[in-house]
């Protein structure tokens, strides 16, 4: 696969198949929890979390998830031309809780026509069948994207960040979410403590494996009243923070060992500044290391999975997804 116009696959690109006008995301604050801290697997949470730091401003009250669609859809309405509206569940674990209870929120979040579908944030070990099934059954109407939070490939660094995960559960639920008529995305963090610049690669290496069409790439930051904060403080040496031209050269390499039909969504997480402790990017955002990356792997003439061609491991999904027309 070579690359015209872009040295690696957009999620722009990838969702603009569905839709007949650009999509924006509603992001939603549903009020749920997640296992890692109400006790069931753990307490306090991932050292990294802190939800606040990654939902907009208007989640952030005690509204419905009906109001906080309306005021989502009156937010972005004058930044785009009628745009496709999806609902993203996106703070805490959205798979997370009764079944009733989930479908309810699903359906309350469709019930506004302006919305063409949904995406779910989550955690690999809360997917069940009973969830897939439900999720199969709406996208016989609407897009339906699952999203699962990797973080790492490496059962140590899981267990540092204290996610209470393993990445065989990882696996599994990729194993079990292939099965069904929904598109499939993964998030990685990058730059956990401990992690070298060749186990970051090892990750695309291992992310081509998995059976996902979209790929989320987060950077570290050590944001407030986490975990990770107290533990920054109390030991800085064991956090290693690249300047943002290094991480442009390691995400250059990284996207060529990526399979080439994963659309990457992002490179980088964006907290808003008074949360954010580590690193000082000087506010850098996304979109501007998008183009920086971009703009270095034109220069140097790389392009995303060019390193795959003898790997052995190459598994695209086995199924193109199938969704009505938007
Ligand atoms: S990152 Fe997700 S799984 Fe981890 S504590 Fe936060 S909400 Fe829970």
């Amino acid at each position: 696969m070579t690359f015209q116009k872009e040295p690696f696959y957009t999620f722009k690109e990838y969702i603009g198949q569905y839709f007949s006008s650009p999509v924006q995301k509603v992001s939603v604050n549903a009020g749920n929890t997640c296992p890692n801290r109400d006790g069931t697997k753990g307490y306090g949470g991932c050292t990294y979390c802190n939800v606040s730091s990654f939902s907009p401003a208007y989640t952030m009250s005690k509204s419905s998830i009906s109001d906080q669609v309306e005021n989502g859809i009156s937010f972005f309405s004058h930044k785009k031309i009628n745009p496709s509206f999806l609902v993203y569940f996106q703070s805490y674990s959205n798979s997370y809780g009764s079944l009733q209870y989930l479908k309810k929120q699903f359906e309350e979040a469709l019930s506004n026509t302006k919305i063409k579908g949904l995406i779910i944030g989550t955690r690999p070990d809360c997917v069940t069948t009973e969830l897939m099934e439900i999720l199969q059954r709406i996208s016989e109407k609407h897009y339906v994207g699952i999203e699962l939070g990797i973080e790492s490939t490496l059962n140590r660094t899981l267990k540092k960040i204290n996610r209470c995960h393993t990445y065989e559960e990882t696996l599994d639920a990729f194993e079990l979410i292939k099965k069904y008529n929904v598109h499939t995305g993964g998030h990685i963090i990058i730059g956990l403590p401990g992690e070298t610049s060749e186990n970051i690669i090892s990750h695309a290496k291992k992310i081509s494996c998995l059976p996902i069409h979209t790929l989320k790439i987060h950077h570290l930051q050590i944001i407030r009243q986490t975990i990770m904060d107290f533990q920054y403080k109390k030991n800085k040496n064991d956090f290693s923070f690249r300047s943002p031209e290094e991480y442009i050269q390691l995400m250059s390499e990284f996207l060529t060992w990526l399979r080439p039909d994963i659309a990457v969504e992002r490179f980088i997480s964006q907290a808003p500044g008074e949360m954010l402790i580590a690193p000082n990017w000087n506010g850098i955002k996304n979109f501007q290391i998008t183009h920086k990356i971009r703009e270095y792997m034109q220069s140097v003439k790389k392009y995303q999975g060019m390193n795959l061609s003898h790997f052995e491991c190459i598994s695209t999904p086995e199924k193109i997804i199938r969704t009505p027309e938007f």
